[in-house]
């Protein structure tokens, strides 16, 4: 039976890899497979997935209006999966034309994003996608500074210093951001 997947993890748990991965392992098996991605994500140009090991591919950027489920529907090969990476940009109402992809559609499909934001509050995708999902799984990865699960989002500014304020979402800017603890996100070691 299709199931909504939300599988998330701080900034560097190997999302976008394991969305190429996933893509992979369908269409070895002649599977076919449909990647979206947020039209937001600036780390890349729009409209790819890209790993940070280089690995990288053509997604559908997803901006405020897209209607997912009917760019599902207009496909004229039979879809096996969908795979949507950067999910905590999305809006509640893209989150529930997820749910419909996987309800009417019956297609499973997974969503890979990170859970909070650099002020440790929920995106809307993710607050969304952690009541709406039938599997939950986290992906782990360690604190940048030391031997503790990252759990948390460090932005840092250009000139490498902590930032706890601004707006959730920065288009264009030159912030980085960083996997932390919580003891590292309280009291950054910067
Ligand atoms: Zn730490």
């Amino acid at each position: 039976m299709a199931q909504l997947y939300f599988r998330y993890g701080a900034m560097n748990s190997g999302k976008s890899i394991e969305i190429l991965k996933v893509a992979h392992n369908y269409e070895e098996q002649d599977k076919a497979v449909l990647i979206f991605t947020s039209g937001l994500d600036n780390r890349d140009e729009v409209g790819f997935v890209s790993s940070r090991i280089g690995l990288r591919r053509e997604a559908i950027p997803i901006h405020d209006d897209t209607d997912m489920i009917s760019i599902v529907r207009q496909q004229t090969n039979r879809i096996s999966c969908v795979l949507v990476d950067e999910v905590q940009f999305l809006n509640k109402e893209q989150i529930l034309q997820l749910t419909r992809i996987v309800d009417e559609l019956k297609i499973p499909v997974m969503g890979f994003g990170l859970k909070n934001d650099f002020q440790n509050e929920l995106f809307e995708g993710s607050r969304y996608m952690l009541l709406y999902a039938d599997k939950i799984e986290e992906m782990k990865t360690i604190c940048w500074f030391c031997e503790r699960k990252a759990t948390m989002n460090l932005r840092v500014d250009e000139s490498g210093k902590p930032v706890f304020t601004g707006e959730q979402i920065q288009i264009g800017g030159n912030d980085a951001y960083y996997p932390v603890c919580r003891k590292c996100h309280t009291n950054p070691p910067l």
